[in-house]
């Protein structure tokens, strides 16, 4: 076969099958004598269905990872070949490349390892398959993309297939009769087991997944049964107890699992100990929903009663529910170890892909150390709300008795934190004329006095300084903390908080598979049960099923708004304090100390109405616009400059709010308070006229973004 030299030389092949595979494409060999490969050129935007046809081949059907990238930005080289990339991707089948059947000496580092103490357990998923292909996005072309295929059939390191109907040559005695389970089938399989639904259904839902791969007949549902069976026997035997000693349990832990580990480090005189726990799911998932995007911190849980706390870092999905993608387990805040273990977390995903960039940062903690962040991540830190609130609303409820002072005092605490640009009166004084006005609620002062006072000025100056986080955000991560507790401290485990090894367990078994099903559930629209608990599970999706006609407002002195319920008609609930962060209901979500939907929903309302004022995430965006409406330049080339970096973010803006996909863009954009200009003709505009507009026109910046927090979510594309 002849070898092609140069890629202009190659035609551009665009199949018109919705997906398409390596057979429908002709290949040709390019390179030179020495080196040359199997290629193809195709449009970039068509990779996802190439790839989707590839992981459809009726012999081997498979998944492809991203084993590795690389990315370079346009313009940074000055000479390039004409294959030189500007993305890089090398995509793997997913029954490799690793073997865990070789000999049986490999130790599988799967998701989760089964306590089996059988070391002849059978390898389930990786079959050391070296099918693999890269796809490069052509620096000099970058519409197009450059398909390499190294490896196109399904074969271990020896040449024999690996996987699939046409794998004869089985590994270990009687495995030819053994369905392959590919990690996908496994995970969903474990994930039912573990978050205990019936034995039959998880058998009916493998069996349906293994049929893709094998056919179906008695002899493969019986096996599928045994398996079932079995899986569910190592899974309600499996113990978190490697060892009696705690420290030497976790050794063990870390030791076989380090595939799921970004950071370990182990307690001595001169090192606090700690773990730093992301599994391979949730390392993609960061990725996934990290990218140009924001991570956020559950800063601390379970400080008093589990022997170490730990953090979580959430990112936010296609729906914007918080999604744990790292676990960090110490007991140390030092600047310098937390510059370590987030030093090591972006390592591991740049890595992986390598021009990943965080948008924010979110805390929630006003005594975190920021620093690191910023020097790790380099991106804004934000600040939220929600452990303040939630930390003060539950105390009142608690601490006071009657539910008029409960609502007031929250309220009276809500204004000492809206006035942090400059309220009325000063901090000292406002803080005097609470505990004077609630001086007979000795149990609550007793409290405020004790752990507020001390910090709050250093709590509300981290408010001031901090750009803060929308109340979806703390909505999504309160979520999140309030199925921790429900998962961790149900009564069963009293004894085992005091265990590391308990700990890890529950994290990386129940907890992962709990949002891994949840995510699967939702992408694959399958376990509808779980789907629908899943979208409803945070407080600001059940405001929106709330219609608007549910809501009345007292309009008079805007002190209250009920909400009537949506179960039972005779039912209302009564917001105080309607259109801040710091309202009350009576509902006994709220009571629990929960931003509840009742909340979110009059708030919501209130966002969209003249007379109330904004919320405080919008409050901080309109102060960050102030900042930049108030520079001082003059006529030169910084002024130059500082358009460009404007109009940069304007345009970055926009596509968010195009992508967020409201109905009525148009709307939407002449309500902001600079106009968008179309890209053809932004050219030939300087500055747009309207920007003028903006310090007077923050009610119109309210009404765009209520709306747009009123938007669909869209769903990215399932390949990334
Ligand atoms: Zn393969
Ligand atoms: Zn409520």
């Amino acid at each position: 076969m002849e070898i092609v030299e140069s890629l202009y030389e190659i035609p551009v092949q665009d199949p018109e099958e919705e997906e398409f595979s390596s057979a429908d494409l002709n290949w040709v060999k390019f390179g030179n004598l020495e080196h040359h490969d199997d290629v193809a050129l195709i449009p970039y935007d068509r990779v996802d269905a190439f790839i989707l046809g590839e992981c459809s081949n009726v012999e081997c059907p498979t998944r492809f990872h991203i084993e590795r990238g690389r990315k370079r930005s346009l313009g940074s080289l000055k000479d390039f070949k004409d294959d030189e990339y500007l993305e890089y991707r090398l995509y793997w089948c997913s029954f490799g490349p690793e073997n865990y059947g070789e000999g049986g000496g490999i130790l599988p580092s799967r998701r989760y390892r089964l306590n089996t103490r059988n070391r002849a357990a059978r390898p389930q998923s990786m079959r050391g398959c070296t099918c693999n292909f890269v796809v490069k996005r052509l620096y000099a072309r970058p519409s197009l993309a450059l398909l390499i295929y190294h490896e196109r059939r399904h074969v271990n390191k020896s040449g024999f297939v690996c996987h699939g109907p046409l794998d004869r040559d089985a590994i270990g005695p009687g495995a030819k009769k053994i369905p392959y389970i590919c990690n996908e089938i496994q995970q969903r399989t474990m994930s039912m087991i573990y978050l205990g639904i019936p034995e039959e259904n998880v058998l009916e839902k493998h069996i349906e997944g293994i049929q893709r791969y094998c056919g179906s007949d008695a002899k493969v549902n019986s096996l599928a049964s045994q398996y079932v069976h079995k899986l569910g026997m190592i899974i309600k035997r499996s113990t978190h107890e490697l060892d009696l000693d705690d420290q030497a349990s976790i050794r063990m832990w870390v030791e076989r699992n380090k595939k799921s580990i970004f950071f370990y480090q182990d307690s001595s005189e001169t090192d606090s100990f700690i773990l730093g726990i992301q599994t391979e799911w949730q390392l993609q998932q960061m990725i996934r929903f990290g990218h140009r995007n924001l991570i956020a911190a559950d800063s601390t849980f379970g400080i008093k009663r589990l022997k170490y706390p730990f953090c979580t870092l959430l990112v936010f999905d296609s729906r914007q529910h918080a999604l744990p993608v790292a676990w960090v387990i110490t007991r140390s805040f030092a600047k310098a170890d937390v510059s370590k273990w987030m030093k090591s977390l972006l390592d591991r995903a740049r890595s992986v892909e390598p021009g990943l960039k965080i948008s924010g940062f979110l805390i929630d903690d006003a005594a975190a150390e920021i620093d690191p962040i910023r020097d790790v991540f380099g991106c804004p830190v934000l600040f939220s709300l929600w452990r303040v609130r939630r930390s003060w609303h539950r105390n009142i409820v608690k601490r006071c008795s009657s539910i008029e002072v409960q609502r007031e005092i929250l309220k009276r605490l809500g204004t000492l934190v809206y006035n942090i640009w400059g309220g009325i009166g000063s901090l000292s004084g406002a803080l005097e004329e609470l505990t004077q006005d609630f001086v007979d609620q000795t149990a609550f002062m007793e409290y405020f006095k004790g752990r507020w006072i001390p910090k709050i000025e250093m709590w509300l100056s981290a408010m001031k300084t901090l750009p803060l986080a929308s109340q979806e955000a703390s909505g999504a991560i309160e979520a999140y903390h309030v199925k921790l507790k429900v998962k961790l401290f149900d009564d069963s485990h009293l004894g085992a908080l005091q265990r590391v090894d308990w700990l890890v367990h529950k994290l990386t078994t129940e907890l992962h598979s709990s949002y891994w099903l949840d995510r699967y559930a939702d992408e694959c629209d399958s376990f509808q049960s779980v789907k629908e608990e899943y979208i409803a599970s945070t407080s600001w999706h059940r405001a929106l099923q709330i219609p608007d006609s549910a809501v009345t407002l007292d309009d008079n002195d805007r002190l209250f708004a009920k909400v009537l319920s949506q179960k039972d008609s005779s039912i209302s609930h009564l917001v105080w304090n309607p259109g801040s962060e710091f309202a009350f209901c009576d509902c006994a979500w709220s009571m629990q100390g929960n931003l509840c939907k009742h909340i979110l929903k009059v708030n919501m309302i209130c966002d969209s109405k003249q007379g109330h004022q904004p919320s405080l995430s919008f409050q901080s965006f309109n102060d960050i616009l102030m900042h930049l409406w108030q520079k001082p330049m003059d006529d030169s080339v910084g002024l130059d400059q500082s358009m460009a970096w404007t109009y940069q973010m304007l345009d970055q803006i926009q596509k968010l709010v195009e992508l967020n996909g409201s109905k009525d863009i148009g709307t939407l954009v002449n309500n902001l308070p600079t106009r968008w200009v179309s890209k053809k003709s932004r050219t030939h505009v300087g500055k747009p006229s309207s920007t003028a507009a903006l310090p007077s026109n923050s009610n119109g910046t309210r009404t765009a973004a209520a709306r747009k927090k009123n938007r669909k979510r869209k769903r990215l594309s399932r390949l990334r």
